[in-house]
């Protein structure tokens, strides 16, 4: 059985705890390696590397740093498809979906690649007679990422190159359901000529994580997860002093408005909602249907769950894999079950879905549910499955309004061929990132990403610009040269402009 290690100051180390967790494969069911968890003095030791690295990476050049984001950014395409099956094998997700995270997290690195820009200062010549002000940033320290199973490439990318970029040295931990991926990311930025230490992976669980929100040297902590450890994190976090961004769970919302192309709509809702088995943090699960909209849009949508092509992730054939564990499985199939007991009707049931050859994996298929109203638990819950789930509304207000009260805020979508509407819609919805006739508006590396209300804990967004504000404090000098005049008196009172 392969055990997968952790990765402290630039090699694999099994560091000193032995317990392990199962890693799975999910298109069979079958377990395929194990990975260690480490104990809080495992987290030490990675933290005591980060530390001592952090003294010299801080002073290496932005020249210096922005070449190794470069070269990595070159291993990321060379390694793609290695990282990507990886991702396709441990997380379940078809090979092409995985090729797509490695993609947008790459332009992470290609905004890092452009760090010198992000980290301009200001300069402001004689503010007073003879003294000049000018600001710049100076990394953090030892800072923590703590991150979900399902972008095991891509959301530690919109954390680690920005971090590093800008000085600061990175404890790693991933899910511990699809560890692999992390540690190629370190082989990768070893050979990209990172000094050792500066990236460490820590695989485990909640007393891995617990370590790093308390320990007094790491300065800051980006997490990213469900909305429950998201708010534990933060709370734990800033309690002990760190700078803290957690970016929770959510229900996305896609409205579907009556003068929209319904064939375009329900074409990507399906891919929205059905795509890496619902398990993005940006899926769409909740369609509103407005109007007239939802008894011409259900047939259609019902008919492309039902033509989506189940398989495992490695068979190029398959448009959708299984869920990450049986547990999920079972959860997104109890969310169908309780949806039916509370009134909704079953348009589509994924629950009896066989995949032959694959019978003991965690498949379950496109399930569709209509006339689901918002008390229901199916509505109110993440369920992190394919399940898309069909709320009626009479008009936009009642869209936007019912948008609105939910507690999450992370994405949302409007079809529409009208552009007031579309304009109202993107104003006035209480959500982070917004999609016109774009189901999953993830911004691209130079804006940040980023919800609102549960949905993020923390006040930065994150990687872009937010990213190098979170990982950075500013200075701002304000300085003189003079030629000595003794004439020149120090004051006691508050000094003036002159
Ligand atoms: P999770 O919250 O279970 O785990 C996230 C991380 O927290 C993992 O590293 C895990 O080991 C750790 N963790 C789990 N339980 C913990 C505990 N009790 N104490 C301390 N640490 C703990 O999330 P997941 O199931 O891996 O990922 C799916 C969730 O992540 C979904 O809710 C999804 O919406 C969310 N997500 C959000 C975003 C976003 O950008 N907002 C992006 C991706 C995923």
């Amino acid at each position: 059985m392969n055990t997968i290690q952790h990765w402290i100051n630039g090699a694999a180390t099994p560091a000193g705890s032995t317990r392990t967790a199962p890693v799975w494969n999910p298109a069979t069911g079958e377990q395929q390696a194990q990975v260690l968890l480490a104990d809080p003095a495992d987290v030490d030791t990675a933290v005591s590397a980060a530390a001592k690295a952090f003294e010299s990476w801080r002073e290496s050049s932005l020249t210096t740093r922005t070449r190794v984001m470069f070269r990595l950014r070159e291993l990321l395409v060379e390694h793609e498809d290695e990282l990507a099956r990886t991702v396709a094998a441990e997380h379940g997700k078809v090979v092409d979906d995985a090729r797509g995270e490695i993609v947008r997290g790459r332009e992470v690195v290609e905004y890092a690649c452009g760090i010198i820009s992000a980290l301009k200062g200001g300069y402001s010549d004689q503010v007073s007679t003879g003294v000049d002000s000018f600001s710049f940033r100076q990394p953090l320290g030892v800072v923590a990422g703590i991150t979900p199973f399902n972008f095991p490439v891509m959301v530690p990318l919109w954390m680690h190159p920005i971090a590093i970029a800008c000085g600061n040295t990175f404890v790693l931990k991933p899910s511990e359901r699809d560890p692999s991926a992390s540690n190629i990311m370190a082989r990768l930025y070893a050979e990209a000529g990172l000094p050792d230490g500066v990236f460490n992976v820590v695989h485990g669980a909640k007393p891995a994580v617990d370590r790093l929100l308390d320990h007094p040297d790491i300065e800051a902590v980006s997490f990213v997860g469900s909305t429950p450890i998201a708010r534990y994190v933060h709370e734990k976090a800033t309690a002990s002093g760190k700078r803290v961004q957690a970016l929770g769970g959510a229900k996305n919302h896609a409205v579907v408005l009556p003068d929209a192309d319904l064939e375009f709509a329900a074409n990507h809702l399906t891919a929205a909602a059905f795509g890496s088995a619902g398990q993005r943090c940006m899926a769409v699960s909740a369609a509103v249907a407005v109007g007239g909209a939802a008894d011409a849009l259900i047939p259609v949508l019902a008919e492309k769950a039902t033509a989506v092509t189940v398989g495992p992730g490695q068979d190029p054939s398959s448009e959708m894999g299984p869920v990450i564990t049986a547990q999920a499985r079972d959860r997104v199939a109890g969310y169908v079950a309780s949806g039916a007991e509370d009134g909704a009707v079953v348009v589509v049931d994924g629950r009896e879905l066989a995949v032959p050859g694959h019978e003991g994996g965690f498949f379950i298929g496109p399930t569709l549910l209509d006339r689901v109203t918002p008390e229901m638990g199916v509505y109110r819950d993440e369920v992190f499955g394919p399940l898309l789930v069909v709320v009626r509304a009479a008009d936009l207000d009642e869209a936007i309004g019912l948008i609105n009260a939910n507690p999450y805020g992370n994405g949302t979508a409007i079809f529409t061929s009208d552009g007031e509407s579309a304009r109202r819609f993107q104003r006035e919805v209480k959500v982070g990132m917004v999609g016109v006739n774009v189901p999953i508006p993830v911004p691209m590396s130079h804006y940040s990403f980023g919800g609102w209300k549960d949905s993020l804990f923390g006040d930065t967004h994150i990687h872009g610009p937010e990213g190098v504000g979170f990982y950075t404090r500013a200075k701002v000098v304000t300085s003189r040269w003079p030629h000595v005049d003794r004439s020149v008196e120090a004051a006691f009172d508050f000094p003036t402009h002159g």
